[in-house]
């Protein structure tokens, strides 16, 4: 059996062998082509210089588009061919390290990155299902620069950027999974949204998730459309205009106060673009009719949930264009803060609603393995840890 299960409460824990990739696997794997970020021209100009015929390019690439990546499952090709592959290509830029299914259905993924420098590197990933959408959660950086004290990802530091290969091959490896145990009838087991809301923050790592985004959307790739895609990010404004400028995909922004002071400790990059160059911004990016800008907002006990937070978020928000999302605080071991109670959150929702603001409360999916994002890999650290010390 290739992974071990463990059943805790309901939840089913597999943790995958060799978590870091052999030396041999990094040399391979440095500056190589990436095979999830690869177009069909450029695959068709590759199998050309190894005098394949060009139909093997989209041979490759259906496979890949099913979430194969290794060239030994790839059946119709030859045995030079497969082997070109490992030679030249990195087919597999993520290794699966740990998986967790919750009672919901939701799926939680730790992957390690396989390239020189950065190898065993980890991040996660989230597949979240429901009765007619499946929803996959990328990360975009190992570990963030940002810094905002609620979240467990900022507090540990930058290590890496992701490639868009990287990126990519975390929506192919849960497609694999998916493919291979799907999920109930009664829930979605096809991935049809991607949000950029796992670890990292994805406009600080421009070029990959531009990139990424352009792959996602391409039609010989996984063909998503716009429409299904979302970008979140705590507000860096040079590079959402970018953004809106050459994929003007969905957007959700880290609000999480509308008031400046508090929102400079909360989300600092708020001391580098205020809450009025965030709305200038706001107001320029280009959303289609049927479509809306999407405000974080994480609900703080006695830090952003008052009275003058909820008038200043009245203020704030533009309801023609603008919806709020009010999200439950997930704590983290040594986190600062306390989430507000449910029943607060639904005062503070009302009165956003009363107002004539669209306002939803984020339903917690998969709360029994949840912990916001970075919880799962640093648990992960902290088991691989415990074995070598033991
Ligand atoms: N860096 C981007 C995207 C990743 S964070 C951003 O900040 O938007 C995705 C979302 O999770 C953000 O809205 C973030 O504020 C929120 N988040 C981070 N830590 C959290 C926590 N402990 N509980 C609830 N939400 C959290
Ligand atoms: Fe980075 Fe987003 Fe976490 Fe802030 S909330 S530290 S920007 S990942």
């Amino acid at each position: 059996m290739p992974y071990s299960t463990i059943g805790i409460e309901g939840i089913e824990t597999r943790s995958y062998p060799e978590p870091l990739a052999s030396d041999t696997m990094r040399r391979m794997n440095s500056d190589k082509r990436q095979l999830p970020a690869m177009k069909l021209d450029e695959l068709q100009a590759l199998v050309a210089t190894w005098k394949q015929p060009k139909f093997r390019a989209r041979q490759i690439l259906d496979w890949r588009n099913k979430g194969v990546l290794s060239p030994d499952a790839m059946k119709n090709i030859s045995s030079d061919l497969r082997q070109k592959l490992k030679d030249e290509i990195c087919c597999e830029p993520l290794k699966l390290i740990r998986r967790e299914c919750s009672v919901d259905g939701t799926r939680k993924y730790v992957f390690a990155l396989t390239r020189m420098r950065a190898a065993g590197k980890m991040i996660e990933s989230v597949f979240i299902p429901e009765e007619k959408r499946g929803t996959v959660c990328i990360s975009s950086q190992v570990g963030c620069v940002f810094d905002c004290p609620f979240c467990h990802t900022g507090t540990q530091g930058f290590e890496a950027n992701l490639t868009a290969g990287e990126i990519i091959a975390q929506v192919l490896a849960i497609k694999a999974d998916l493919h291979a145990e799907p999920l109930p009838d009664e829930l979605h087991s096809d991935i049809t949204h991607i949000v950029y809301m796992g670890m990292g923050e994805p406009m600080a790592n421009e070029d990959a998730v531009l990139s990424s985004i352009g792959l996602l959307m391409d039609k010989d790739g996984l063909n998503i459309s716009r429409r299904r895609i979302t970008v979140s990010t705590s507000g860096l404004i040079p590079q959402i205009q970018r953004l809106g400028a050459v994929y003007p995909v969905n957007l959700a922004i880290s609000l999480h106060s509308a008031i400046d002071d508090k929102r400079d400790t909360l989300v600092p990059i708020n001391r580098k673009y205020s809450l009025q160059a965030l709305r200038a911004c706001l107001n320029a990016y280009s959303i289609g009719k049927q479509r809306h800008i999407t405000l974080e907002y994480v609900l703080l006990d006695q830090t952003n949930d008052q009275d003058e937070d909820v008038q200043a978020l009245i203020r704030f928000v533009n309801p023609e264009r603008e919806r709020v999302n009010l999200i439950q605080f997930n704590p983290y071991p040594g986190s600062p803060y306390a989430g507000t109670s449910k029943q607060n959150m639904k005062v503070f929702a009302q009165w956003l609603i009363s107002k004539g603001i669209r306002a939803t409360v984020r339903r917690s999916r998969g709360d029994d393995i949840m912990a916001a994002c970075g919880q799962l890999k640093a648990d992960t650290k902290a088991d691989s840890n415990a074995d070598t010390k033991g």
